[in-house]
């Protein structure tokens, strides 16, 4: 790190009191103005420290350093740096994106990123880019994710494939875990200490989410449009049961 990156808190506002890690925090700044400042400052600041720190991993990483003192790269991030292998790999994968130029600047971006190539990732960050543009902001990690939803939906409406029961899983993982939900719910009820509760009363209830979630599911291919995407299925290409419904009558 060269001293312009070092992690020092400089501008204090007013004179500084040692906390308990001996780190001097500077007090709050009396103005939004000036505290809307000094939050973009040190978010930059954060991001710049990032930057550095997944350099350093991604060396270690690929000179694979990690080989001198144990058995797996899993093990040295575990016990040199104390994150999981996860987290470093999502920096590794930050920090690859970096070099290839996709300007992700923490750990988050790169997350919103994961499993993209670096095309489909600079056309991810490409068009999150124009948002925050558009709004006169920088780009998010929640940005990134909505222009990563945009370019799926459109991506799976060129292609034409839907994979209905691939869509349907999620939707139908809710319906089973209320369905368990229920019946753990019914045993407490029927043991001495669920005497507070009544059962009939919220069965009901559990059952129109799940008949509420079973009518929002995934059910077939657009009819209007084969999957291209129209005002009919609102551009995703399929429609649940209710519009089905809907339609017929
Ligand atoms: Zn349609």
């Amino acid at each position: 790190m060269t001293s312009e990156e070092t992690f020092e808190l400089s501008m204090p506002a007013k004179p500084e009191q040692p906390n308990e890690i001996g780190v001097a925090i500077p007090d709050s700044p009396e103005s939004d103005h000036e505290i809307i400042n000094r939050v973009d400052w040190l978010i930059d600041k954060i991001h710049k420290c990032e930057q550095a720190k997944l350099a350093c991993m991604l060396e270690i990483y690929q000179n694979q350093y990690w080989k001198m003192d144990f058995s797996s790269f899993e093990l040295f991030c575990k016990e040199r740096l104390g994150f999981s292998k996860q987290y470093v790999y999502r920096c590794i994968n930050a920090a690859k994106m970096l070099e290839a130029g996709v300007p992700v600047a923490n750990p988050n971006q790169s997350l919103a990123l994961e499993g993209l190539d670096i095309e489909q990732a600079k056309e991810v960050w490409d068009r999150a880019a124009e948002v925050a543009e558009e709004s006169g902001k920088k780009v998010t990690a929640g940005m990134l994710k909505r222009a990563r939803n945009n370019k799926e939906l459109v991506d799976r409406a060129a292609s034409g494939t839907i994979d209905i029961t691939l869509l349907s899983e999620p939707f139908m993982e809710i319906v089973a875990s209320l369905r368990e939900c229920k019946e753990l719910l019914q045993l407490i009820c029927n043991s001495q200490d669920g005497v507070w509760m009544s059962y009939q009363p919220m069965a009901v209830k559990l059952r129109d989410i799940a008949e509420a979630v079973k009518f929002a599911t995934p059910h077939t291919q657009c009819p209007q449009c084969s999957g291209s995407g129209c005002a009919s299925c609102r551009d995703l290409g399929w429609i649940p049961k209710a519009r089905e419904i809907a339609s017929d009558q």
